[in-house]
């Protein structure tokens, strides 16, 4: 049994009231008192509560972690093998919770059930999958032949205890790239899911349960930036792994850059999607949107800036424009939603906030722009701004929302300047009817990541920003390396004969 979850039925919605946290392998009273209420972000109802970790049930969390990874015969001392068939398990109980993992996602931060389904639904087991494919592969020790004659034994050993702290927009996709090769590796793992995504977490617990991961190896602490900073700093952690914004990532860089303590950084973005003078938008509209606005425009690596050469300007704004306007808007869990509400209040009113600064400059706003038809939930319209450059605060700031700034160009350098004038650089994409002109262009701009006449990221290769985008990958043998310490074992050269 998982949890005592106590399921009763309120309007329309059913609500998940759990009573326990996921700590050491089992589910225990919390220490502290206080719960964290989830609402629907397309009805603004009640889906469910879960309590809230403090500071001590971080202690405790830590506590087992470092039990299980410093126990002689633990996980991080189990054979590659036994490993990656306890990843296979965990993956197989993931994939059997991926429609209702979907389904929770949707609910809480209002991503389309259609979405949800392609990505949260399916990463998690995807991720551990291929982690387990890579712990087989990829020896964890090597022996070379020193310059000095002697042997050097290279070992690749789990850095330790990791705390993986996470946003709300991917949750259980941005949880797998830290949980999948961090056990992989054989570390331990203190999980930190963000407030308004705590009710998915549970299921991850329940698959984690399943799988016959040690007791202590995960554990998961659902709290918010306090109890989170708390866990940055906490002596028991080896390695922080961290997922959300430019400006929290700062303050976790400043606090384990005093401890020396090794930490990844995956911040925010404001990328460029490139429309080179030859490309056929008209036939990509499905990827452009995948690009540019998945997920509400709450996703990390967007294109939010289009730059367009100035000769095709007037055409790939209407194009844009139309493509704005037929997105069908809607409750998250309607399978023909394209466009849901965004997470939380707070997050629709600073969209909001930004589309109104975006007029006041002189932003001329071709679609969306007004207040959404929808009378509860936490809609935006997708908006369009044109005639705006690349000083508009639209085009400057991550606005996390569906809001896209199109700014014309002249030439390719100048598009290419355009693209590196900013603070950031995770994503971006080319758009061209000629792949290789588009690789060219796209190795001229400063990011971690870049897509030709699409976007979407793969597990098999490193993922990460570049400036105020983060320091650091995850994914691909890269993202295992991550969570692994070496370690050098000298051996003297053999005595003469
Ligand atoms: P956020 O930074 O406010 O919160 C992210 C997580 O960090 C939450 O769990 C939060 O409780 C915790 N947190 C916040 N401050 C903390 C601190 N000082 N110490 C420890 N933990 C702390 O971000 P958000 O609003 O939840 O997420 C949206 C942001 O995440 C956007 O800026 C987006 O670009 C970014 N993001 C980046 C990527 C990427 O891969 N680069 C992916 C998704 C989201």
């Amino acid at each position: 049994m998982s949890d005592e979850e106590r399921t009763s039925t309120m309007s329309t919605q059913t609500t998940i009231d759990q009573q326990h946290l996921f700590i050491g392998g089992a589910w225990v009273a919390p220490r502290g008192g206080h719960r964290i209420a989830v609402i629907s972000a397309s009805t603004e109802e009640p889906i469910g509560s879960v309590p809230e970790a403090t500071n001590a049930d971080v202690d405790a969390a830590v506590a087992a972690a470092r039990r299980a990874f410093e126990d002689p015969t633990g996980w991080a001392t189990w054979e590659p093998e036994r490993r990656a068939a306890t990843l296979e398990r965990l993956a197989d109980a993931l994939d059997a919770r991926g429609p209702q993992i979907a389904r929770r996602v949707a609910q809480q931060n209002g991503m389309p059930i259609a979405i949800a389904e392609q990505t949260e639904a399916v990463f998690p087991g995807l991720l551990a999958r291929y982690y387990a494919g890579l712990v087989r592969q990829l020896p964890e020790a090597e022996d070379r032949v020193g310059l000095l004659g002697g042997r050097i034994h290279v070992r690749r050993g789990p850095i330790g205890v990791v705390a993986a702290i996470v946003p709300w927009n991917f949750p259980q996709v941005l949880t797998m790239f830290k949980l999948a090769p961090a056990l992989a590796a054989g570390c331990s793992v203190v999980v930190k899911p963000s407030p308004e995504t705590v009710l998915d977490a549970q299921l991850l617990a329940e698959a984690i349960e399943e799988s016959g991961i040690p007791e202590g190896v995960v554990s998961i602490v659902p709290a918010g930036r306090e109890v989170g900073a708390y866990l940055v700093s906490h002596p028991g952690i080896d390695k922080v792994a961290f997922t959300g914004s430019t400006a929290a990532g700062r303050a976790i860089a400043t606090a384990c850059g005093g401890l020396l303590r090794p930490v990844t950084l995956e911040l925010g973005g404001k990328s460029a999607a490139i429309v080179l003078d030859d490309a056929d938008l008209a036939s990509s509209v499905e990827e452009l949107f995948g690009a540019t606005l998945l997920n509400n425009g709450q996703t990390c690596f967007l294109g939010t800036r289009v730059l367009a050469p100035r000769e095709r300007y007037d055409e790939v704004v209407v194009l844009l424009g139309a493509l704005a306007d037929g997105l069908v808007v809607g409750d998250a869990l309607d399978p023909a939603t394209q466009i849901g509400p965004l997470a939380s209040a707070r997050q629709r009113d600073r969209v909001e906030g930004y589309v109104a600064t975006g007029r006041a400059e002189g932003g001329r706003v071709v679609a969306g722009g007004t207040p959404a038809a929808q009378d509860r939930g936490f809609f935006v319209r997708p908006t369009i701004f044109a005639d705006v450059d690349n000083r508009a605060t639209v085009s400057r700031e991550e606005i996390f929302g569906p809001v896209l700034a199109v700014i014309p160009y002249d030439g390719v350098d100048d598009a290419t300047t355009i693209a590196n004038d900013s603070d950031y650089g995770l994503g971006g994409s080319v758009w061209t009817s000629d792949p290789e002109r588009g690789q060219a262009v796209a190795t001229r701009v400063q990011t971690g990541s870049i897509g030709i006449n699409h976007f979407m990221l793969d597990p098999a290769a490193p993922f990460g920003g570049v400036k105020a985008s983060g320091i650091g990958r995850e994914l691909g043998p890269e993202g295992l390396a991550a969570y692994q310490q070496l370690q050098s074992i000298y051996h003297p050269p053999a005595p003469a004969a």
